[in-house]
């Protein structure tokens, strides 16, 4: 048995993080949450708020002097403190620079301050683009569509960067589309999860983007939690990228079959894969972790939890065109073409 660490999860409160926080106190680690919660809730804590072994601090990860008291005696850090979302970072890329790039600056410098013993960055699998090769392995060329993808990507630079530099023990995961309870159920227009289990509460149609035969590579949530928690106590992997994904890739008409209900087309957004779709070989291999629930499990698990998307914004047709207009004024002319 693996002796307890002192762990830090950044963005600790946020849809994945809070799953991670969870596993790692089962494990019997000790958590330090630091989250800004500008996304993160704190109900997404409920269930570990009475834990001795965690404590959630209201701290934003840019301002490195307020964050740097908090790492010491830290073993293993998880960064997973972000700004997601495709259209509101085309509105304001700088906001998301500042987050993303600088945040993990600031979270590295804390670390190395600190002489952790593990680091691990979540990067996205929004650095393939729209990828030419699938499964699609760590590999493939860049090539961020949009600035989300951008400051994600910068960030894993960041990352391996201090780890040359620095030798500070890093590890990047990369991952696709991971999906579960509590993924966002509030604000901006974003996953497809949060957008149907909404849409089906209110008897209203799935929003299916083109003829909705693209595919995703969707990961269940506690899978990824697994995978964080490989990452940090797997020895000599510094310095390594790895995919995360589900080992299948699904289409949005068989999401929309599993669950159940009409459906209204909307146009296919510049910029967006067919496919995604990670070749998961690597981390099998080195980290021994494996994806263990399956899509028609994971979905089922999700309509037992539908009740907290009671409250989350519906979305149709004319709203989502609205919401995406600069996704489509900026992407569709941009240098990129699919
Ligand atoms: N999607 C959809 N209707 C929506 C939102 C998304 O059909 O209202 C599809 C979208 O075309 C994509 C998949 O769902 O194939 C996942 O979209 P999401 O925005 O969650 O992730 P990403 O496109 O970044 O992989």
């Amino acid at each position: 048995m693996l002796k307890p660490k002192r762990t830090i999860v950044t963005g600790g409160a946020g849809f994945i993080g809070s799953h991670l926080v969870e596993a790692l106190l089962h494990e019997g680690h000790e958590v330090i949450v630091l989250d800004n919660f500008v996304t993160g809730r704190e109900k997404n804590l409920q269930s570990v708020k009475d834990n001795p072994r965690l404590t959630v601090y209201k701290v934003d990860i840019t301002e490195r002097g307020k964050i740097m008291p908090y790492f010491k005696d830290v073993d293993w850090v998880f960064h997973l403190a972000a700004l997601a979302d495709v259209v509101p970072s085309i509105v304001t890329p700088l906001t998301y620079h500042g987050a993303n790039v600088n945040g993990t600056i600031a979270v590295l410098e804390a670390a190395r301050e600190a002489k952790i013993e593990r680091l691990v960055y979540t990067a996205s699998s929004s650095c393939y683009g729209t990828p030419h090769v699938f499964p699609t392995p760590e590999t493939a060329p860049f090539q961020p569509m949009y600035p989300y993808a951008l400051t994600k990507y910068i960030g894993e630079e960041y990352v391996l960067h201090w780890n040359k530099v620095y030798a500070l023990p890093c590890v990047s995961l990369r991952l696709f589309n991971v999906y579960g309870p509590r993924s966002r159920t509030s604000g901006t227009y974003g996953a497809v999860f949060g957008v149907f289990l909404a849409q089906k509460i209110a008897g209203k149609p799935f929003t299916v983007v083109g003829d909705g035969t693209q595919t995703r590579d969707f990961t269940y949530v506690t899978d990824v939690a697994h995978a964080f928690i490989r990452a940090a106590e797997t020895p000599g992997i510094e310095g390594d990228v790895f995919n995360v994904g589900s080992g299948n890739t699904y289409s949005i008409n068989q999401l929309v079959e599993l669950l159940g209900g009409d459906v209204e087309h909307i146009p296919k957004r510049p910029g967006e894969p067919d496919c995604t779709f990670a070749d998961i070989t690597k981390i099998t291999q080195r980290l021994q972790w494996k994806p263990m629930v399956r899509f028609e499990e994971g979905v089922q698990k999700m309509l037992h939890v539908i009740d907290d998307w009671a409250d989350a914004p519906v979305w149709d047709k004319q709203k989502i065109a609205d919401a995406t207009k600069e996704w489509f004024a900026y992407l569709g002319n941009s240098k990129f073409k699919n």
